[in-house]
């Protein structure tokens, strides 16, 4: 993957290495189950299942599969943030 085109028609790519468009995300699980804790080394971090680009222009989010070059899920931000929402034990 290398380019696409937010829906706000900015052009997003991660040819640039780095960038600030591509983000490495982890889920906790996935984090404790691959890193050694206390043995950190970054050549043997494996790649991650999800690869998550952000578009600067419009803050839309979007999540890829590891080997498919077509979002499977796509985010923008609410119109107005939600001033009621705290956080929740449940
Ligand atoms: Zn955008």
């Amino acid at each position: 993957m290398s380019k696409i085109r937010c829906r706000c028609n900015n052009v997003l790519s991660n040819i640039d290495a780095p960038n600030d468009i591509e983000l490495i995300v982890y889920s906790d699980r996935q984090w404790e189950n691959e890193i050694n804790i206390g043995i950190i080394n970054s050549i043997e971090i494996p790649s991650p299942k999800y690869n998550i680009w952000r578009c600067p222009v419009c803050d839309r989010i979007y999540v890829f599969e590891k080997g498919n070059d077509v979002a499977i899920k796509v985010y923008a931000l609410e119109d107005e943030p939600d001033s009621e929402m705290l956080p929740t034990d449940v």
